[in-house]
């Protein structure tokens, strides 16, 4: 289960962290100064406001226990109510004097449990003295400022001794005034049980987060079963809670082992067992070209690899307040989750226009494909509104859909076809990408009519809705042939058609054969200018060669018809018509560039290259 997942996890840095229970790196604002036999050198002010870093004060790793309502002090480092007993004008003094003096007792305790630990000798020697220096005149201050003591100029958290006992007095605090124990539902020993889970997560690392986050909680009987109090319904012993914890919080952190995009609400976090680390899942949101480079290793045929043992762990997680709320938990052999990204890529692959090999694309960019194109004047005709601007029109969740389809094989919903669709006709806008998106969906829609849709041209593929595609984007490739793409009339074929056709080729197929004899007489009279220098000769036999594969080829697909052209009514046989078109134009410019057969590469439809390296990720 998760728990036990979490605790088996071992971060890279788990050395450090282990050792620094119940800790965070914060902001502190003071820092006081003590000589080794425990006088005060002086009160040194940490901010420095000319840094941006340090504006507020200098980041320190410091003693962390979690929230709490209650009087609980820290060790070595504290709030200026805590350290000083500082009291600004929102304080209540009683309770600053009670803090402070928690503080101190708890500094004593420091030193009888390690009595020849010298800061410790300072801090108490320190406070044996009384008077704590005020806050002076003209500084700004209030009670919850971050103080840190040091002696002889080294931080007292430093000192091993300091987090050892920190980390009993968490325990104890965490594990209640009875100490219960009981058998850990995570580890299956008998051992001390917590009645809240020691520490919390940082808002920060979890989306939708209002607060900081608890890992589990039951801070109300009616959150429990059988009404008990605190977590005695599922009891976690001290040792797997804080491991938990603390592991979670360390998968959280780094980039290399979440996904996380903007304007999701969730986030995913993965990890392997066994510290096995995996290279293949994180190509889900790799670079293009190094998909690419994985592609082709995977067609030339890669090792087959022994099973490792070890597992792959990932939990899509979102916040609710101040909870945890996961939405997905994938616990599977490693091998099993790199096939399955595997299937992933070999099931949205596609040829692009203008290239030889078919490509795979990372989530962020299907997720930003699925958003409003708009036009421009760049070299690529435009660009996708990005990933945090909600004018965008992508579906909700869509990154965390597509992250659970590559790494467990899940269906997609079919919404998504009919978005892509949409916004492929109101934009008139297709790419690779939206392609991709569209052949993943299709391939993995629970029952498909016809076969499962290829990456490349598919000749076999005998879809009406495919076939009128292919003809649509053959009708578009004369027109442009005929006229060169310069001399192209304003609203061409594809601007007045392409839309409806999407819905109901019928229209368009009809004005394409109506059109066509005046498209091909354009290409029959270039192709009669035999006269002059040989440049034109080659031209002319180009234009015959052009005008001869056009007939047969359109005639060839139309035959293929088994009956009249009719209206394309959902949104998977839409996804058909347009696989159709774009398998059909990225052959034809395949072909164009082998420059056999269709003439001059003008027929060639954009460039894909230009829109994947020109759309940046956010
Ligand atoms: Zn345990």
């Amino acid at each position: 289960m998760l728990l036990q997942r979490l605790v088996e996890y071992r971060s890279p840095d788990s050395e450090d962290e282990s050792s620094r229970s119940y800790s965070r790196t914060r902001t502190v604002r003071w820092q006081l100064d003590l000589s080794p036999d425990g006088k005060m050198a002086e009160l040194v002010d940490l901010a420095d406001p000319s840094e941006k870093a340090t504006k507020f004060g200098k980041a320190i790793r410091v003693p962390n226990g979690g929230r709490t309502s209650g009087i609980a002090p820290a060790i070595g480092a504290d709030d200026a109510q805590y350290v000083l007993g500082w009291c600004d004008a929102k304080s209540k003094p009683d309770r600053v004097a009670k803090a402070h003096k928690a503080f101190v007792e708890l500094s004593r305790r420091w030193l009888r449990e390690h009595p020849d630990d010298h800061a410790a000798q300072a801090v108490v020697a320190f406070y044996d003295q009384g008077d704590p220096p005020s806050p002076r005149d003209g500084d700004k201050w209030s009670s919850k400022d971050l103080v840190i003591i040091a002696v002889g100029g080294n931080e007292v958290t430093d000192s091993d001794s300091l987090w050892s006992v920190w980390k009993s007095v968490v325990e104890e605090r965490k594990s209640g005034s009875g100490a219960r124990s009981g058998f850990c539902l995570v580890c299956g020993k008998r051992k001390p049980l917590l009645d809240r889970m020691p520490q919390a997560l940082p808002k920060a690392l979890v989306p939708r987060a209002e607060q900081e986050i608890a890992l589990i909680s039951a801070n109300k009987r009616i959150h429990t079963y059988d009404h008990v109090e605190g977590l005695a319904g599922s009891p976690i012993c001290v040792d797997c809670g804080q491991a938990a914890v603390a592991n979670l919080h360390a998968i959280l952190s780094d980039e290399r082992s979440t996904f996380t995009y903007e304007r999701q609400r969730t986030r995913l976090a993965w990890w392997v067992t066994r510290d096995a680390d995996s290279d293949t899942i994180r190509l889900l949101d790799e670079r293009p070209d190094r998909i690419g480079e994985y592609l082709h290793s995977l067609a030339t045929g890669r090792q087959r690899r022994k099973p490792s043992g070890a597992n792959f762990c990932s939990v899509t997680i979102s916040g609710n307040v101040a909870r945890l709320m996961v939405h997905q938990w994938l616990d599977m052999p490693l091998e099993q989750a790199e096939d399955n990204v595997a299937a992933w890529f070999r099931d949205h692959k596609i040829m692009p226009r203008g290239q030889d090999r078919p490509a795979g694309y990372p989530i962020w960019l299907l997720v930003t494909c699925s958003g409003q194109w708009v036009p421009d004047n760049s070299p690529r005709g435009g660009r996708y509104i990005p990933m945090w601007d909600k004018a965008a029109d992508r579906p909700d969740d869509l990154a965390h859909l597509l992250l659970q389809s590559g790494l467990h094989r899940n269906a997609l919903p079919p919404h998504l076809l009919a978005h892509v669709v949409r916004r492929v006709r109101a934009d008139l806008h297709l790419d690779g990408p939206r392609a991709a998106l569209l052949r993943v969906a299709l391939t993995r829609m629970p029952g498909r009519s016809g076969g499962e849709p290829a990456a490349v041209l598919d000749e076999t593929q005998d879809h009406p809705a495919y076939l009128y595609g292919r003809i649509f984007a053959t009708l578009e490739s004369l027109q442009t042939r005929a006229y060169g793409q310069k001399n192209l009339p304003n609203a061409t074929f594809f601007h007045r058609y392409f839309s409806g056709a999407v819905a109901n080729p019928r229209v368009a197929i009809v004005q394409g054969i109506q059109l066509m004899p005046a498209w091909l007489k354009k290409l029959d009279s270039a192709a009669r200018e035999t006269g002059g220098s040989p440049e034109q000769r080659v031209l002319a036999e180009k234009a015959a060669r052009a005008a001869r594969r056009y007939r047969s080829a359109f005639k060839e697909l139309y035959d293929r018809l088994q009956a009249p052209p009719a209206p394309l009514n959902d949104a998977e046989s839409q996804s058909w018509f347009v696989m159709g078109y774009f398998h059909q134009q990225a052959h034809d410019s395949q072909a164009a560039r082998s420059a056999l057969s269709w003439g001059e590469p003008t027929t060639a439809p954009g460039n894909d290259t230009t829109t994947i390296e020109g759309t940046n990720q956010q």
